[in-house]
């Protein structure tokens, strides 16, 4: 519609334009030499308005072919770019339908329209992951690692190779390189702590650790590796105060204490985790120094004041009692301890021990040692992310990796299997 009323109205001016030219008066006369030309005004307007367009006619013509090359040149981009988008749709398709021929076919043409861009790079790295040609996909990526808008791009994929490899110091400096080049990614953060657990590497999976947990258990798997006397106590102090429930970091900074001279302190230390959460570790340290049986049997008193009514306090007494040879307290902590609802084997093992030291093989330990067998299981390190069990405590669960997940707690399952039967 407007197409039409534009040839309308130029139709309308040009015919305008013929009336008034048509209906100029007079005449021109011009003389050039002995050639004397006389028209009438009218045919002269025209003949300078026809004039007027040739020249506008040539002088656009020229133009155009001036810019030839460079129109040419422009075509010929457009096409390269329509038909690398359409190689980078088509690999992105293969790619997802996991067909690795086609996706290197595509990608390979995507880069050939479209030379070695961010995402042709990628998508030639991509196909050569599917299609396992490793040498490939390194070659785009260590292409990518070189442009500094996808150079994070680049060694996130060096930095999967190398995991799949289990080239764990290679990936460890890729991934501070891909740290530098990209801060605060949380993936590189999580692919940074696995690889700090992985190569023991505790001071650094500190640093990464997001739970109090995984501080505490970090922070005292630091302090016991590290070799500055100075700082390992600073490490196994911030492990016990990050979680003070957690005997390897009470044991961590007690030792450090006692190491500097700072026995009562070390105590102070093993006594308020014993009020917490009391593990037989804990007394062995703090008896460690104590080699008279009775008063072993005193020092262990002193300790079970922290945390009296808990079964622990009762078998150490009973136990510290038994080696010193009061069998009657033994008998009298560890039945303490079967009261308060204890039915693990090594109560009853303790149980069958007393009755030996006091009336030898008797029916009554033997029967002691049956219900052994079918009793509870002892209290474990046991991962509270995969509840896998480990057979010592670990900074990181030795199944799943999840640092600071192993807690020392009540066994899972009630039976024991023990290939014989004691009779
Ligand atoms: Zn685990």
């Amino acid at each position: 519609m407007r197409r039409v009323l534009f040839v309308l109205a130029a139709g309308v001016v040009t015919l305008a334009i013929a009336w008034f030219l048509a209906g100029l008066p007079g005449h021109i006369t011009a003389r050039f030499g002995a050639i004397t030309v006389d028209m009438a005004a009218s045919v002269a307007a025209l003949g300078l308005l026809l004039a007027f367009i040739v020249l506008y006619a040539l002088f656009r013509g020229i133009g155009v072919l001036l810019r030839l090359p460079y129109v040419a040149a422009r075509w010929d981009a457009a096409r390269d770019r329509r038909r690398g988008d359409l190689a980078v749709t088509r690999a992105l398709l293969a790619l997802a339908a996991g067909d690795k021929a086609d996706a290197r076919r595509e990608a390979s043409r995507a880069r050939q329209w479209l030379g070695d861009t961010p995402q042709t790079l990628l998508l030639a790295a991509e196909a050569g992951r599917l299609a396992s040609r490793d040498d490939e996909a390194e070659a785009a990526f260590r292409r990518l690692t070189e442009r500094p808008d996808a150079a994070f791009l680049g060694y996130r994929g060096l930095l999967r190779q190398a995991l799949n490899r289990q080239d764990w110091s290679e990936a460890a400096v890729l991934a501070r390189q891909a740290e530098a080049a990209h801060p605060g990614a949380e993936w590189l953060r999580h692919q940074r702590a696995h690889l700090a657990l992985r190569s023991g590497n505790w001071s650094e999976a500190l640093d990464l650790a997001e739970t109090d947990a995984a501080r505490a258990a970090l922070a005292a798997a630091a302090a016991n590796a590290e070799q500055d006397p100075a700082r390992a106590t600073k490490l196994a102090r911030q492990a016990w105060k990050a979680d003070a429930s957690l005997a390897p970091a009470a044991l961590a900074y007690a030792t450090r204490l006692r190491a500097e001279g700072r026995e009562p302190r070390a105590q102070a230390v093993i006594r308020h985790t014993w009020s917490l959460a009391p593990h037989p570790d804990l007394a062995d340290f703090a008896l460690a120094p104590v080699t008279d049986p009775l008063a072993r049997a005193q020092a262990a008193q002193l300790l079970a004041e922290a945390n009296p009514e808990h079964a622990e306090s009762r078998l150490l007494l009973a136990r510290t009692a038994l080696a010193a040879g009061l069998t009657g307290e033994a008998r009298h902590q560890a039945t303490l301890a079967r009261e308060s609802g204890l039915n693990q084997r090594r109560l009853w093992l303790l149980l069958a021990e007393v009755e030996e030291a006091e009336h030898g093989g008797t029916e009554a330990s033997r029967a002691a040692l049956r219900r052994a067998i079918n009793a509870d299981h002892d209290p474990e390190w046991r991962c509270t992310e995969c509840h896998a069990v480990a057979l010592a405590w670990a900074a990181a669960c030795p199944s799943c990796g999840a640092a600071g997940g192993l807690r020392w707690g009540p066994a899972r399952s009630g039976f024991y299997q023990v290939p014989a039967v004691v009779s």
